[in-house]
């Protein structure tokens, strides 16, 4: 298993970092645990962010594939008093299939918030109290003993503990939320927009004016982690699956002018090896697009301070 080496520093300039984002899981899709994923990592879908001001730490939650359990593990250490905004980019089961597994949830005195959109009429609450239901799963949602609540939202501005959040409807099947964090008071800007379908396919009802819009939804922004399951070879046969390649990944970065690109969501059939390709095919497409970036691609347990 993949250490995460979750705890933040205390001490002298801890107030100076602004946040620490931290990749709990990388994959799309399923899980991919075994020998040819041990570096990229296996699980699905999970990103932390933390900071800590004047008013105490704050920890957002991207989203909670099976990356999520590690995170309820290294939280378990700090006892009970854990808060945890989390905040859902959609609900199929390789962004919810770790909640049942966090530890948090199942102690007295921590608050979970859970923030994320309707699928069509059905609420949140409903959605996840399914994954939950007694004929799949041996304990209920309501039978957590964190204090848990369910927040619906849609495109526009909210708050979290800490944070600015600004989210944006995605081209991917279902009600799907890209979101951008600002830090309360300033500073760097992460944006995350995982399974996001960037070109071709029009069945996505998001308007005629989407990328110009989803463009200016990225001005300034420091890091963003981008949906990038395919390669421009094997994009062409999922249209309509409401993914990318890392190609356009790319593009958008490049015409958005973001410093940070992050590959996401990693193709189940992707082994380690043909992920370095993709990453350092992604890296040239990058050179060759005339902006200034970095381009990374999300590895289980990577940490960066923005
Ligand atoms: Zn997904
Ligand atoms: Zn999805």
């Amino acid at each position: 298993m993949v250490q995460v080496p979750y705890l933040l520093p205390h001490g002298d300039g801890w107030r100076d970092v602004s946040y620490t984002v931290t990749v709990l899981g990388a994959r799309g899709s399923i899980p991919t645990p075994g020998s040819g994923t041990i570096r990229y990592g296996g699980n699905t879908s999970c990103v932390s962010v933390e900071r800590a001001d004047a008013t105490g730490r704050h920890l957002v939650v991207l989203d909670a594939g099976s990356g999520i359990r590690l995170l309820g593990n290294a939280l378990a250490s700090r006892g009970n008093g854990v808060e945890v905004d989390l905040l859902l980019s959609h609900t199929h089961w390789d962004h919810i299939q770790g909640l049942p597994f966090f530890a948090p949830m199942f102690v007295q005195g921590n608050v979970l918030r859970i923030w994320g959109a309707r699928q069509g009429e059905v609420d949140l609450g409903a959605i996840l109290r399914q994954q939950m239901h007694p004929v799949v799963f041996p304990v209920p949602l309501d039978e957590s003993a964190a204090d848990l609540g369910v927040n619906h939202i849609g495109p526009g501005t909210f708050e979290v503990e800490g944070f600015r959040v600004d989210a944006f409807r995605l081209r991917h099947p279902g009600n799907t939320m890209g979101y951008r964090l600002t830090p309360a008071g300033g500073g760097a800007v992460l944006a995350y927009l995982t399974d996001n379908e960037l070109d071709g396919h029009h069945g996505y009802d998001v308007g005629p004016r989407w990328r110009a819009e989803l463009v200016a939804f990225l001005e300034g922004v420091d890091l963003l982690v981008h949906d990038a399951m395919y390669t421009p070879d094997d994009v062409g046969e999922h249209r309509g699956w409401g993914h990318s390649s890392y190609a356009e990944a790319v593009a958008l970065a490049a015409e958005a002018r973001v410093a940070r690109l992050m590959l996401f969501h990693h193709r189940p059939e992707r082994d380690d090896e043909a992920m370095d390709g993709l990453l350092s095919a992604a890296r040239a497409a990058a050179r060759a697009s005339g902006h200034d970036m970095e381009v990374l691609a999300a590895i289980e347990g990577m940490q960066l301070i923005l």
